[in-house]
């Protein structure tokens, strides 16, 4: 792997190589872009195959949050961080401090937060060393779980789904089939059944499953069945690439708006293949943009009350992804894209941001966006 010629070709600003033998830290700091404010995401855990596993993932991501916290109209830019290291094994307080003080030395230019891997009380070690770190605990004055706002952020976007293909944002016995029972999804089902929605569930946890049945009067239906399921809307919200040359053929819906990252498999690929099915598809970084809205409250003193109504606007912003797509002949994720690729244009002012924070590390100048 040519390592500049990745960085250039993604338009990276800046990568930091953390390694610490004694306390066994290997983990790279992947900062893509700060033309609207610093770059957050999250830091992820993970026993990679080797560097360059590891060096593509971080890449790939942390270009993916510069345009979520773009099109959710936030002042941050997109960063990521991976750890190589197992988290069932290796997590130790003077791993994470050790991390947390390469963290430090970026300035501000890298917010951290909890990722894959791991969790709430390891970014608490973090934050032992750097106050650039953000989903801390609610008890700690931070802004906690962040599903009830992503739900919502969910909820709002399927409304405008709603809207664009049936004429009326109204889900009330619409049918709507989730593919996980977690976190996410039961915040979600909480509104659909509030609003009168006919709820069909599935999770490999069966129990899971079960239990929103109860809760929610929902149907339950099994893991492989959910695909085919009859219904107005599918909602992916257990892992990516769950729409794929397998499954979409099989699909029964309208629209596809879910939680779950990364939901076609190849973007482009399965977008078109989704249009050519009649499927309106709800770009997943937008519609679960929640999460990002209300670890980014915390920056400023978290308010769940902001949180909400911000991700109340998920909604307006699907609304635009739908205009575009339809004025430009365009999929909507390729709407999406030049969504918040015009807003970064013509908000960020990307030279000056990057020198005012500049650290003198390693950095790319020729940094992309083009201003
Ligand atoms: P979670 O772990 O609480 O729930 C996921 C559920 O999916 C689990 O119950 C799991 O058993 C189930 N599952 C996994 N594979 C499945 C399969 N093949 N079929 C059926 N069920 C399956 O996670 P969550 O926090 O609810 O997040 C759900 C998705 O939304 C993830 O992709 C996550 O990355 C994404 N997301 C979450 C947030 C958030 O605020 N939690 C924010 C943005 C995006």
């Amino acid at each position: 792997m040519n390592v500049f010629e990745e960085i250039d070709r993604r338009e990276h600003e800046q990568i930091l190589f953390c390694s610490d033998r004694k306390v066994k830290l290997r983990a790279i700091i992947a900062v893509h872009n700060t033309a609207l404010g610093p770059s957050l995401g999250g830091t992820r855990m993970w026993m990679y195959l080797n560097e360059e596993e590891a060096l593509r993932d971080v890449l790939r991501l942390s270009k993916g949050m510069t345009y979520k916290a773009a099109i959710a109209g936030l002042n941050l830019g997109g960063g990521k961080a991976v750890i190589i290291a197992d988290p069932e094994k290796d997590k130790t307080e003077s791993l994470f401090r050790t991390y947390g003080r390469f963290v430090d030395t970026l300035g501000g230019r890298y917010i951290t937060a909890e990722d894959v891997g791991t969790t709430v009380r390891d970014m608490e070690w973090v934050r032992m060393e750097t106050r650039h770190v953000t989903g801390i605990s609610r008890a700690l004055g931070g802004s906690g779980d962040p599903s009830p706002v992503t739900a919502l952020g969910i909820y709002m976007g399927m409304k405008a789904c709603a809207r664009e293909a049936f004429g009326s944002d109204s889900l009330r016995g619409k049918r709507i089939a989730i593919q996980g029972a977690g976190k996410v999804a039961t915040h979600l089902c909480e509104h659909l059944e509030r609003d009168g929605a006919k709820i069909m569930i599935t999770d490999i946890h069966d129990g899971r499953a079960k239990e929103a049945v109860k809760r929610f009067k929902a149907t339950y239906v099994k893991p492989e069945k959910i695909f085919e399921t009859p219904a107005d809307i599918f909602a992916p919200c257990a892992l990516g690439g769950i729409l794929n040359d397998d499954t979409i053929p099989k699909l029964k819906c309208r629209i596809v708006a879910g939680g779950a990252n990364n939901q076609l498999l190849d973007e482009k690929k399965h977008n078109q293949m989704l249009i050519e099915r009649s499927i309106l598809y709800a770009p997943d970084y937008a519609i679960n943009a929640g999460g990002l809205i209300n670890v980014a409250n915390e920056l400023e003193g978290y308010s769940e009350k902001r949180a909400l109504k911000q991700a109340e606007g998920i909604y307006d912003i699907l609304r635009n992804i739908f205009r575009i797509s339809k004025e430009e002949n365009v999929p909507t994720t390729v709407a999406a894209n030049k969504l918040a690729e015009q807003r970064i244009q013509s908000i960020g002012h990307i030279k000056q941001i990057f020198s005012s924070h500049s650290n003198g590390a390693a950095q790319n100048h020729e940094s992309s966006i083009k201003t």
